[in-house]
């Protein structure tokens, strides 16, 4: 991975899925951390006012005199808001549940649901990548980081209603693309908590292929429990136990998103 490999404009984009507990936060985190070992400078935005992601990289989300709140009101600037993540070699925009009364504060202001790609626009500091973690609705905040996007990544579970949701999803993204953001597109789908045993995962992995084919990443993340045990430390899983199944996984898929990406 050659400096001139290296994408000259922040690939933006979001970690997304309608549902909640899917693995979003998990792969936001890991993927930033797996990312920054390559080498690549890297911004994760965390857009869910339960502010795990902020917590799980080792930043007390309550304890920030500026956060991803201000930003999104005009308060501070992303540069002054953002804050290296102790251990994980990238920074964060942090928030916490200030930012879900942004959802209200918004509503009268004009291009509403574009403030946060302005603020990522207008930063000081070049990032190879931002990467947003989304909250499991479609609000305004949610708008917002698809509007500021470029690209979508959508961790999933293979389960029985995976599909199901799915196409709804799909359905936004289309949306988003064609109203507000004719940038944003299908990056892929991401296969985690993924358990070879289970019959009915393999069924439905193989359907996700059948049907989106080369959008399903080739990188499967397994159900791991020291992916789980991270955050409680403030640490990225792949730095946490770097030799365990789920950190080896998302470091391979740092390796394939890179070339999906800067091979274009
Ligand atoms: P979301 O952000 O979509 O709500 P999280 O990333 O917070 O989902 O994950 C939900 C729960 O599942 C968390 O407790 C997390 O630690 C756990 N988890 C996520 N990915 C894995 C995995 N690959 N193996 C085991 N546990 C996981
Ligand atoms: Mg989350």
């Amino acid at each position: 991975m050659t400096e001139t490999a290296r994408p000259t404009t922040p690939k933006i984009f979001c970690i997304a899925n309608q549902k909640g507990g899917v693995g979003k936060t998990t792969t936001a985190i890991n993927l930033a951390a797996s990312l920054a070992l390559h080498g690549r400078k890297v911004l994760l935005v965390d857009l869910d006012p339960q502010g795990n992601a902020t917590m799980g990289s080792g930043i007390d989300k309550a304890a920030q005199e500026h956060n991803l709140y201000h930003v999104l009101l005009g308060e501070a600037s992303l540069s002054q808001a953002a804050i290296k993540a102790p251990e994980g070699g990238y920074d964060v925009l942090p928030s916490n549940r200030e930012l879900a009364g942004a959802e209200i504060d918004l509503v009268t202001m004009p291009e509403r649901e574009r403030k946060l790609g302005q603020a990522i626009r207008s930063s000081s500091t070049t990032y190879d990548y931002v990467l947003i973690d989304c909250p499991p609705t479609l609000s305004l905040l949610t708008l917002n980081g698809l509007a500021a996007a470029n690209g979508v990544i959508i961790p999933m579970q293979c389960e029985y209603f995976a599909l199901e949701g799915l196409s709804d999803l799909v359905n936004t993204v289309k949306r988003v693309h064609r109203n507000i953001n004719p940038n944003l597109n299908l990056i892929g789908l991401l296969r985690v908590m993924f358990d070879t045993r289970v019959t009915l995962q393999q069924q439905v992995s193989k359907q996700l292929e059948e049907h989106f084919r080369e959008k399903v990443f080739q990188t499967v993340i397994p159900r791991n429990v020291r992916l789980a045990e991270a955050p409680s430390y403030g640490l990225p899983g792949v730095i946490y136990d770097k030799s365990s199944r789920g950190a080896k996984a998302y470091l391979e898929f740092g390796t394939e998103l890179i070339q999906r990406v800067e091979n274009q």
